[in-house]
């Protein structure tokens, strides 16, 4: 099961060098992820899908698109969102859609019942959602099913009846989950993992485990029992693993608590404005680099450049000193995760798209 991203923004805060503002599809074999959706993402779209099917030879439905996932309020990342919803009304979606963010736990904890006024930045996405829902951006109006879940990363609070939930897995098969990164307002990279194949799971050699290592050996996570770590592929046959991607979102350089295969981070700056990057909470190329390490991830794809870059090749030289699988990403570029872990970059042309790597 591959894994492809259709890239549809490259450029930090506002458009610049030709490139707009944040927004990514992620497409599965079960379905599609949105993930940031900033201004003018339903342009860019149109123009997209018709590239697609002129030069790929087939359609991405909208309908397919289970969820937006918002890596943090800033608007560069979410001002696309409630046009686009209201396009799909006027398109006839009938699909839920899931609306999932990242708030503070302050926020979560009143959400949930607490007494007080937190304190919020206008960018918070609990001031969006309040807003949004007054224009509109809810399953009555719409007319399709619209769930927002907004959470701390460690819990989630389902917008509709304010009840506390886990965070939600749209697609069968997939598994998303949020991973706090670090930025001037609540933000989060997205990974989203395909299933892979589990494989038969070997009761015999379990045996002489308790039932509940057991359970976790058949669940597919590794865990450690009397001092041993019991790594979960050696309990099947057949087994394997699924696919994964990680989004950044803004974000300082700092450890991501997860491993994937491809990691798409925010390059905001070079060496020379390391100082810019960390007093606003931006990474440069060299410190996405380094997070990939970190996250073991077999490639890294850079994104979210800033406006005074010309073009990407020092950002993708900078990250190649430290990562030996790099790509640095423009609005309109695909990237497909094979089987076997290897990455085409379809760099966007005129004419289509040319294969790079
Ligand atoms: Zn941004």
């Amino acid at each position: 099961m591959s894994l492809e991203v259709h890239v549809l923004g490259t450029s930090s805060a506002r458009p610049a060098q030709g490139r707009s503002v944040s927004g990514s599809i992620v497409e599965t074999s079960e379905g599609m992820f949105v993930v940031d959706c900033g201004e003018g993402f339903q342009n860019r779209l149109v123009t997209y899908r018709s590239e697609m099917k002129t030069h790929a030879g087939r359609r991405l439905k909208m309908s397919r698109v289970a969820a937006i996932l918002l890596t943090h309020g800033h608007l560069d990342h979410t001002w696309g969102v409630l046009p686009w919803m209201q396009t799909m009304a006027l398109d006839g979606r009938k699909d839920k859609l899931w609306v999932i963010g990242p708030t503070t736990s302050e926020v979560v904890d009143t959400l949930l019942g607490s007494e007080g006024e937190p304190e919020v930045t206008p960018s918070d996405l609990v001031i969006q959602y309040d807003m949004w829902m007054d224009l509109g951006a809810n399953t009555e109006t719409l007319g399709y099913e619209v769930e927002w879940i907004l959470g701390d990363g460690e819990r989630w609070v389902n917008m509709n009846d304010g009840s506390q939930v886990e965070l939600p897995q749209p697609l069968n098969n997939i598994t998303i989950s949020a991973h706090s990164t670090q930025h001037t307002v609540p933000s989060c990279a997205w990974k989203i993992s395909t299933g892979g194949r589990k494989g038969k799971f070997n009761r015999e050699a379990t045996q002489n485990l308790p039932d509940e290592i057991k359970a976790v050996l058949a669940s597919g996570e590794d865990i450690e029992y009397e001092g041993e770590l019991l790594e979960a592929i050696n309990y099947r046959s057949n087994y394997r693993p699924g696919q994964s991607v990680i989004i950044s979102g803004d974000t300082a350089e700092q450890a991501i608590d997860s491993e994937c295969d491809l990691l798409i981070h925010e390059a905001t700056f070079l060496k020379t404005h390391i100082d810019i990057a960390n007093e606003h909470l931006h990474s440069t190329a060299a410190g996405a680099a380094r997070t990939a390490i970190e996250c073991n991830a077999k490639h890294l794809a850079l994104t979210h450049y800033s406006g005074r870059l010309e073009g990407h090749t020092d950002s993708l030289n900078e990250a190649r000193e430290i990562h030996s699988s790099v790509f640095a990403l423009s609005d309109g570029d695909r990237l497909v995760l094979n089987d076997d872990y290897s990455l085409h970059h379809l760099v966007k042309s005129p004419e289509g798209w040319n294969h790079q790597g």
